[in-house]
């Protein structure tokens, strides 16, 4: 394994380092010179996840598939300044690479960050892993969050570990969250504090989820029941993998991110709004209690919210290829999504809030990022008396209606890319899905995984028959 030297202050692994995320963290390297590459994880591209090892000096790679592991493996004679690389196999592997690399880190005085870029609800237990070791998980893959919210929500706080959005909305919801409170007497979420979970200071009224309406915004019926899977891939402003864009296209992304949301910041389901921007400059705002709204803008490239979250908390990084915005070349627009015809938005907000009616009654945590702000008007109540000692949080309970979700539209999506499910169709599966199994209770992870399972197997059917290789979910 990598040694390390004096100057070494964070040592970082990227999961799903072959995909779009992976690729653009590699980029940033240089622009957060803190920061030391110890580790790779990939699914089965091993000829890229060895090259990106060679390039970088990272010492340990992880392969899913067992042959790509066996493969580089058998390759594996290149490696950080003449030593062998390490080379681990599947699911467990993933996580034991996790585990030696924040032995590695400690071994140095360093600190460990984890970004979990792996598509799908099979980054569940990486997720899982980085929080364990206590590293600072820098979450791109929200279907773990979506998933697995409660527990994932339990296992930073079991560790204390710190958990900063990717997410490019996420990212600029943290940052106008942070900046909001900044003013009112200290807002201990700015860059450089050392609170886990700083509680934003102001009264929190909305977050402001915004979206570019995807591929299929302005499309009539006709064309979206046409809808083919070139024509879902071509996303107007952002460059991403092939799941999350169409999930861009059906909206649902934005449902994912709902609950997201949701989960990383505390903030209730009746105070998120999604409205499209379809220019993709306004990455998401919130709105305080004194009317003030702050957004977020930039151009849309994903190697903002990267860099930033390998950076945080001790630098912003400067990014000199990053397209400056010209407030005069184009009009900034807004529209409200069509939440009837995208039906996948809906029935991803209609999930979040029946887990939430279960997680409020059983007192699970919410808000990883920060604590559940002030509801408005909280301010008179506070005044009235002092305010009851807040309850340890309970262990997690929920219902299935996420895990559903994610599951079946992850079956649905690979139908579609394959030509085997119309476009529109995709919703119908989830639905499907959600009413078969929606209302399934949920206490442990186990019953997270699955759930996870059962929801696939129940979407192949809906979907129209197996497959062998349909996506592989959280328990694999
Ligand atoms: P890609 O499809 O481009 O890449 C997926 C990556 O995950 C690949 O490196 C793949 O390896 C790897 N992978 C898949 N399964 C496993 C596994 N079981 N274990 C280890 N690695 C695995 O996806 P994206 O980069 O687009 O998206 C990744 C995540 O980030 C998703 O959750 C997405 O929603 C989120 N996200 C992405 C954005 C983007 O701009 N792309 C923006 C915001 C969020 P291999 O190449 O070997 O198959
Ligand atoms: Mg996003």
């Amino acid at each position: 394994m990598a040694t390390t030297d004096d100057t070494t202050q964070t040592h970082l692994v990227i999961l799903g380092a072959t995909g779009s995320i992976g690729r653009q963290a590699v980029e940033v390297l240089p622009c957060v010179p803190h920061v030391r590459l110890v580790g790779l994880a990939a699914h089965s591209n091993t000829a890229l996840v060895l090259e990106q090892a060679a390039a970088t000096g990272a010492g340990l790679v992880a392969l899913h598939e067992p042959g790509a592991a066996d493969e580089a493996a058998a390759r594996a004679d290149v490696g950080l300044a003449g030593d062998a690389l390490r080379v681990y196999a599947g699911d467990p592997g993933v996580a034991e690479l996790i585990h030696d690399a924040a032995e590695g880190a400690r071994a140095a005085g360093a600190s460990l960050t984890v970004l979990n870029g792996i598509v799908g609800a099979a980054g569940l237990r990486a997720t899982l892993a980085a929080l364990e070791c206590g590293a600072t998980l820098a979450l791109a893959n929200k279907e773990s969050m979506v998933a697995g919210g409660p527990f994932v929500i339990a296992a930073a706080r079991a560790s204390g570990a710190r958990v900063i959005p990717v997410d490019s909305e996420h990212s600029a919801l943290f940052q106008c969250l942070a900046a909001g409170g900044a003013g009112a007497g200290g807002g201990a979420a700015s860059a450089g504090a050392t609170a886990q979970r700083p509680a934003p200071r102001a009264d929190v009224e909305e977050l402001l989820l915004t979206g570019s309406g995807g591929p299929f915004r302005t499309a009539t019926d006709d064309e979206l029941a046409q809808a083919t899977p070139e024509q879902a891939l071509a996303h107007p402003t952002w460059s991403m993998g092939p799941k999350i864009t169409v999930d861009s296209a059906t909206l649902m992304n934005k449902g994912l991110e709902v609950i997201e949301a949701h989960y990383l910041f505390g903030v209730p389901y009746e105070r998120i709004s999604v409205l499209l921007n379809p220019q993709s400059v306004v990455h998401s705002m919130v709105r305080f209690g004194d009317g003030a709204v702050l957004a977020h803008l930039g151009a849309p490239d994903m190697r903002v919210p990267i860099a930033y979250a390998l950076g945080y908390p001790q630098v912003r990084p400067t990014l000199p290829m990053v397209r400056r915005l010209d407030f005069f070349a184009g009009d900034l627009t807004f529209a409200k999504p069509a939440i009837e015809r995208f039906r996948c938005l809906k029935l991803a907000i209609e999930a979040g809030k029946k887990a939430a009616i279960v997680e409020t009654e059983a007192g699970c945590a919410s808000g990883v990022c920060f604590e559940a702000p002030a509801s408005a008007g909280s301010a008179s109540r506070a005044a009235a008396g002092p305010a009851a000692p807040p309850r340890p949080p309970a262990a997690p309970r929920t219902v299935a209606a996420p895990i559903v979700l994610n599951a079946a539209n992850e079956v649905a999506v690979h139908a579609f890319l394959e030509g085997r499910l119309a476009f529109m169709r995709i919703a119908e599966v989830v639905e499907k899905c959600l009413t078969w199994l929606g209302d399934e209770p949920v206490e442990s992870l186990d019953d997270v995984f699955a759930c996870d399972a059962e929801a696939r197997r129940f979407a192949v059917e809906a979907a129209g028959g197996p497959r062998a290789d349909i996506p592989t979910g959280a328990d694999t």
